[in-house]
């Protein structure tokens, strides 16, 4: 997945589909699966998740946890969690 404001790989963070067909935060970059990145931004992981840029990059349906992975992962986790659109 490209994003314009992503200039280097350890700024962003990995998402990898398992050869077993699951989807997870990959911490270490090097985890073995197809692989798409997401940058640390509230908006990308958003729109990654919600508008289904990671899904079409795996090519599965991903799991609405993996936004509150990515955003922890991110540090973005400080925010209220009862401040959700829907
Ligand atoms: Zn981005």
């Amino acid at each position: 997945m490209s994003c314009r404001t992503s200039r280097d790989k350890r700024a962003l963070l990995r998402v990898v589909r398992t050869p077993a067909g699951s989807v997870m935060l990959d911490p270490t970059g090097r985890a073995n699966g197809r692989g798409a990145y997401v940058c640390r931004a509230d908006s990308c992981i958003e729109r990654a998740v919600t508008k289904g840029g990671l899904g079409r990059a795996l090519e599965v349906p991903i799991p609405e946890t993996l936004e509150t992975e990515l955003r922890t992962a991110a540090g973005l986790a400080d925010e209220p969690a009862d401040n959700q659109e829907d």
